[in-house]
């Protein structure tokens, strides 16, 4: 048996004491902050809530503090103490008389993240209302980012995150802007695995595409990839076609295909940013481990894994060895690299921009679609559409300064 619990203490503004809101707004400079509480400690008040916001060089500055003890007398005294501090400071201000404390955030927290390029007023008009009109209240709004892309996040209380996602993904698709909504809570801060396809989300390029130029069979391959798309053949089909294609290419043509691929902008900010962050980064592809196996050498990557060109006696022979990583490979992938990271899939984030990519993306605890094609991007939990990278780490919370001051420090 456990001892019992003391009694709880009295919360130090319940609904019904007294409070004071003291917003100060006006230029920033040093003191401002010390100053208003050195001229409110004089009245023995406590702090119930602080919030403080600098934007371009001006500070607006909100206290809730309990009302002084000493009634209406000593409320008259530190309001006039405030009013002249704050004006001997250059600096406007509001005092508010109520009771208790801020409204309690309603259930349903979200993330809201939204990247403009630019980021319009008019989007963010929009988005305001579309978060309003779920039944959303908007409590708090802050920049990520201004660059490569401007970057704010709106936490949101009182909507259903998955009823606001499909409010928001039709508002953004009108208006051009990435709306990617996550729910807020621990679950957003453990996240500690991403798993990336390769193929036009890692690089810029399609790895097959680069052999085909060298084989002089582009044509040839591009009518395949068009043959899947118009869903005629199946991955597994499509791959072993096109491989076919290359059939008798040089092995020297290997590194080539390794010195042409070109990184997506972003991609080692991404992936440096998240190593640092601790988490476990790998790739899967439907392409090649002849050069899924440098870009885990090149980048640091802790997990890698595609199909292998089979090469005998220096040439290829047009076949794929081993096991084949296809829609369903990449899933089952995913699931493994977690397993031996030791993470839950909760705890995943996948990026992909194939129908090839679905079924990983819908596993993983986060799914994004990055510049993807419309089905996968209406199935994804959320869609970057800007061609940069590492705007997925604003998605996950991280502010631009934090990748820039990180780098500073390296
Ligand atoms: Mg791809």
């Amino acid at each position: 048996m456990s001892a019992p619990l003391p009694p709880p203490v009295t919360p130090a503004a319940g609904d019904d004491v007294p409070t004071l809101l003291v917003k100060i707004f006006g230029k920033d400079r040093p003191g401002i902050t010390a100053g208003l509480f050195d001229t409110l400690a004089a009245y023995a008040v406590d702090v119930v809530d602080i919030e403080q916001v600098v934007t371009r060089g001006r500070i607006t500055l909100c206290a809730l503090v309990t009302a002084p003890a000493g009634g209406a007398a000593a409320e008259g005294g530190l309001r006039s103490t405030v009013h002249s501090w704050a004006e001997s400071m250059h600096l406007q201000t509001e005092i508010i008389s109520g009771r208790g404390d801020n409204r309690p955030r309603g259930t349903g927290r979200s993330h809201v993240t939204v990247l403009g390029h630019p980021l319009t007023a008019e989007s963010t008009a929009a988005i305001a209302a579309r978060i309003t009109g779920t039944g959303g209240n908007i409590d708090r709004i802050f920049r990520l980012a201004k660059y490569p892309v401007t970057a704010v996040e709106f936490a949101v209380s009182g909507a259903e995150t998955e009823a606001l996602r499909t409010a928001l993904a039709i508002e953004a698709a009108k208006l051009g802007v990435d709306v990617a909504v996550v729910a807020a809570g621990l679950q957003r801060r453990a996240q500690r695995l991403v798993v990336m396809d390769v193929d036009s989300t890692l690089i810029q390029d399609e790895v097959i595409e680069l052999f085909a130029a060298h084989a002089g069979c582009e044509a040839e391959v591009a009518e395949v990839t068009a043959r899947a798309m118009r869903g005629e053949l199946d991955f597994e089909q499509s791959l072993h076609a096109r491989v076919a294609l290359l059939e008798g290419l040089p092995e020297s043509v290997v590194d080539k295909v390794r010195a042409e691929v070109r990184l997506t902008p972003g991609a080692r900010t991404l992936i440096r940013t998240l190593k640092r962050l601790g988490f476990q980064v790998g790739v899967v592809s439907g392409g090649f481990t002849q050069v899924t196996d440098d870009l885990r050498e090149r980048l640091g990557l802790d997990f890698a894994s595609a199909n292998t060109l089979e090469i005998v006696d220096g040439r290829l022979t047009g076949r794929v060895t081993g096991e084949i990583v296809d829609r369903a490979g990449k899933a089952r992938l995913l699931r493994r690299f977690a397993a031996e990271a030791g993470v839950p899939l909760s705890q995943t984030v996948a990026i992909g921009d194939g129908a090839n990519d679905l079924d990983m993306l819908n596993a993983a605890g986060l799914g994004v679609a990055f510049n993807a094609k419309p089905v996968v991007r209406e199935a994804a939990h959320t869609a970057v559409n800007v061609p940069f990278l590492d705007t997925v780490l604003y998605l996950l919370g991280v502010t631009r300064e934090e990748v820039e001051a990180a780098n500073t420090h390296e």
